[in-house]
């Protein structure tokens, strides 16, 4: 899909080749469906890779957030904290169960909740009456949150966390790996993770009670009868025989992509970081984070061009970038919502931008992103000397 003069993309999948062979066997064995063979074993593998004592297997990302936050019983009314600097697949589960979401900023060393903010909006919900549900965090970019500090405040206000691991699968603090932090977590494994399953997802926990539960309302709640007997609404929610198959041969590989996706920040950073008013998002003492994007900021004061250029250049060159996700909280869906913090989110929506990041990009693909930044930047200084 690229190649030197063709496109570059932000995130494609990579293969190894294996995939397909668990694919023939599903389909030779006619073992297509939601209760394969590959599911379980993926799972299992989910499970010790990122010791994990349970994890299901969903077909997205999405449906583990609506079936997590279900189990955390949020209903109608109901308030939910969440990470205001997301993907909308994060905030969307709390309406579709008619909740209200109570959208918090970022801090600035993680991109990811602010503790402070968090602590503010649980206290101004308490004093008005209403405790809050539940807490979304979020691990964006790869980068993971301050977890130290969202734990403690989840604990001392005795309120369970969620937490969306959807685009940081393999990174982690110390050795504990993001999707263990939570009390519910989710993965994604869409087409532009850092694995992908086609379309996919999953939900972990430590709790006995949520897996099990987990199985059961996301086969529609099936009870065990030898007809169809059902005591409440479920789901189809499971992911299927295919995907977990593709699942098995990309799990496989998830270091090396972690490593590529590594390496090409630190390319990134090498090459760009010298340049005035533009800088890289550092990973805190004892983080590690999967790079699955690799994110640049700018300083249009120093730079003297906003992201909006660049990603119009970069695209006249057939390289695709994307800026930061617009926070939920400057949403026209989200425009009555609450929220706590300041302007950090905002600020790395404006001044941010995502530069492709896929782990089948060669050095040679990167130049050419470099090269853009770069003559951008020249144009840019030889305009300002002119007009002097
Ligand atoms: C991709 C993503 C999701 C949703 O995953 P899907 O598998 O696409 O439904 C959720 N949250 C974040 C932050 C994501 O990037």
């Amino acid at each position: 899909m690229t190649n030197k003069t063709g496109k570059i993309y932000l995130s494609s999948p990579q293969f190894t080749g294996e995939e397909i062979e668990f694919v023939n066997e599903a389909i030779a064995q006619e073992d297509i469906a939601t209760n394969g063979v590959f599911i379980r074993q993926f799972e299992e593998q989910l499970e010790n890779r990122f010791n994990s004592p349970y994890a299901v297997a969903l077909n997205s990302g999405t449906s583990a957030i609506h079936l997590s936050l279900h189990l955390l019983r949020v209903g109608t009314g109901d308030e939910v904290i969440c990470q205001s600097f997301t993907y909308i697949a994060t905030t969307n589960p709390i309406l579709y169960l008619g909740g209200t979401p109570i959208f918090v900023d970022s801090e600035k060393d993680t991109w990811n909740m602010c503790p402070l903010s968090l602590e503010h909006a649980i206290k101004n919900r308490l004093a008005k009456g209403k405790k809050p549900k539940a807490i979304i965090v979020v691990n964006l970019f790869g980068m993971p949150a301050n977890w130290p500090e969202i734990s403690r405040i989840s604990r001392k206000y005795d309120i369970p966390v969620l937490e969306d691991a959807a685009e940081s699968v393999g990174s982690k603090i110390g050795d504990r790996f993001t999707g263990t932090f939570g009390d519910l977590a989710i993965y994604s494994f869409n087409g532009n993770k850092i694995i992908s399953t086609g379309g996919g997802g999953a939900l972990l926990t430590n709790n006995r009670f949520w897996d099990k539960n987990a199985r059961y309302l996301s086969t529609q709640a099936k009870l065990d009868f030898p007809y169809f007997e059902h005591m409440e609404m479920g789901f189809n929610y499971k992911m299927n025989n295919l995907s977990a198959g593709i699942g098995l041969a990309q799990l496989a590989v998830l270091d090396e992509r972690i490593e590529r996706r590594r390496g090409i920040y630190d390319y990134y950073k090498k090459h760009l970081e010298m340049l005035p008013g533009i800088s890289f998002l550092k990973e805190p003492q004892g983080y590690f984070s999967n790079r699955w994007l690799t994110t640049m900021v700018l300083d249009p004061s120093m730079t003297g061009f906003q992201a909006s250029d660049l990603r119009e250049l970069l695209l006249s060159e057939g390289i695709e970038s994307r800026f930061l996700w617009k926070p939920m909280h400057l949403q026209p869906m989200y425009r009555s919502a609450s929220f706590f913090g300041s302007e950090t989110a905002e600020k790395l929506f404006i001044d941010g931008i995502c530069l492709p990041s896929g782990s089948g990009l060669s050095n040679e693909q990167l130049n050419r992103v470099i090269h853009v930044v770069f003559r951008l930047h020249k144009e840019v200084a030889w305009n300002a000397e002119k007009s002097v």
